[in-house]
């Protein structure tokens, strides 16, 4: 089975429509292997998106993150990083609702920033986001 992580962003996470309508998809799609609410602060939301250091949304995306509650599920699934990806639709939000209205962006996404849900996009970032979050997370 493989596995990714998504993550609701606090905006989707304060809003009951978007959250239950979520939920409900995952639920409908994925074999939900673990799930924690969390907040983070800047300097681990920092090193989560470490890889985006250099960017200029850089900051802007680490104080966001850090804003309220996040929700992360480890999702399973045959295609697991392909499938949540493709809910999810085209980061910027402009392009998600033009091109994928009816995806999670499409629907919920209010920013490039506040856009929704993040999702693994490789086996190995699935791999390091799941430890990150979940150290004692065993893949065997
Ligand atoms: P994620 O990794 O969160 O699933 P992604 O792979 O679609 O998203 P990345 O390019 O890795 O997109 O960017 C990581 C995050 O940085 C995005 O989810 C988004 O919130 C933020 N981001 C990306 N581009 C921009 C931008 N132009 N302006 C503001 N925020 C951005």
């Amino acid at each position: 089975l493989q596995l990714s992580l998504a993550i609701i962003k606090p905006h989707a996470v304060k809003n009951p429509v978007a959250l239950s309508y979520i939920r409900n998809v995952i639920k409908n799609k994925f074999v939900v292997v673990k799930t924690k609410r969390v907040t983070l602060d800047q300097e681990t939301a920092g090193n989560f998106y470490i890889e985006h250091e250099e960017k200029f949304f850089f900051n802007r995306l680490v104080t966001f993150m850090s804003s309220g509650y996040i929700d992360l599920h480890v999702l399973g699934h045959r295609n697991a990083i392909q499938l949540w990806r493709t809910m999810l639709g085209p980061t910027k939000v402009f392009k998600a609702q033009f091109e994928d209205p009816y995806s999670l962006r499409g629907m919920f996404g209010l920013s490039d920033t506040r856009n929704v849900a993040h999702g693994s996009d490789s086996i190995a970032s699935a791999e390091r986001e799941i430890k990150f979050f979940f150290p004692d997370f065993s893949f065997y």
